[in-house]
């Protein structure tokens, strides 16, 4: 691992790397941007690349200090991520605490708190504290996708470093080569990730995968015989939150490409092209007016788990206009 393995953030690195170069290191960042975009990817880099007894643009990733760190076992690189919820003022203080010393191996002790946005108020005040007077040889670096839900006094303490979103082509080319997904399947996942080669990664999964087929089978190509098909839909993925989400996602999806197909049958522009013999049947038969209007249910229905609808009705309602000619 290293600043080498993350694709299509040259410019926050560039920042890190000049920073490390000139000797002007700030005692505290912020790394903001979407999610999944390698941000963290680029903090464990950045602690590498402060401790690497070999340095040369980037980690060597085999020095001690470089493999205790990608291991998460090196005593002066503390990475803070709290699974749900706020980050509490416990959670801190140990590691409040322990700045106070001088770094045990590290030429750079390594603070990073993982969506800190999460802190709560005591939390960011304790933290404010130790950015008002940073201890010597520490870091400090804090990640966020919503920074503007941190206290301002904290962010005008750090030096704010910008992520954006990863072009469709590296996507693509990361797809082929970490998960090894074919080109055509890999262009199409890199198609809907907004950006982020993370969420790219998670839609990849055979998990995700296997709820697009069924749904476009289920609901789209099987069409009025499969009422009973869709009601078992519903119950399958009405408990779980993501997958209910997700259910609604892929069938944003199909009406989408529904659309297409009906105004201009320019099969390039879908996402689930490997459906598009079967989506170009099911365009034949349904009006653009219907397809809206669907679109519109589903969108209300987004909007209605603000409000705790049941899952459960709504995907049934929505299989039942779906299967009924959409
Ligand atoms: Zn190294």
């Amino acid at each position: 691992m290293g600043f080498r393995d993350i694709k299509g953030q040259d410019r926050a690195i560039n920042i890190l790397k000049r920073a490390i170069s000139n000797d002007h290191v700030s005692h505290s960042y912020l790394f903001y941007g979407p999610d999944g975009v390698g941000k963290k990817g680029v903090a464990i880099s950045f602690a590498m690349a402060l401790n690497c007894v070999e340095y040369n643009d980037d980690a060597c990733g085999l020095c001690t200090p470089c493999r205790k760190i990608v291991a998460g076992i090196h005593p002066d690189v503390t990475i803070l991520h709290e699974e749900s919820g706020e980050i509490k003022i416990g959670a801190i203080r140990d590691v409040i605490n322990g700045m106070v010393y001088k770094p045990l191996e590290a030429r750079k002790r390594v603070i990073i708190v993982n969506e800190a946005e999460r802190f709560n108020l005591s939390s960011s005040n304790a933290f404010l504290k130790t950015l008002e007077e940073p201890p010597a040889e520490t870091v400090i670096i804090l990640i966020s996708s919503s920074p503007d839900m941190l206290l301002q006094t904290i962010l005008s303490r750090c030096q704010k470093v910008a992520f954006n979103q990863v072009s469709p082509q590296i996507i693509t080319d990361i797809l082929i080569e970490k998960l090894g997904l074919e080109q055509g399947q890999a262009e199409f996942v890199s198609y809907m990730a907004d950006g982020s080669p993370g969420k790219a990664i998670s839609l990849s999964s055979e998990d995700i995968q296997q709820i697009r087929v069924e749904i476009l089978n289920g609901l789209f190509i099987k069409g009025n015989s499969n009422k009973i098909a869709a009601f078992d839909l519903s119950e399958k993925y009405a408990k779980d939150e993501g997958y209910f989400y997700n259910m609604l996602f892929w069938i944003l999806t199909c009406l989408r490409d529904i659309m297409i197909l009906k105004e201009n049958g320019n099969t390039e522009l879908i996402i689930n092209k490997d459906m598009n013999n079967a989506l170009s049947k099911v365009k034949d038969r349904v009006s653009m007016e219907r397809v809206l209007d669907t679109m519109g249910l589903v969108k209300s229905v987004y909007k209605g788990q603000d409000r705790n609808m049941n899952r459960q009705l709504a995907l049934d309602v929505l299989g039942n206009k779906i299967t009924e000619g959409i």
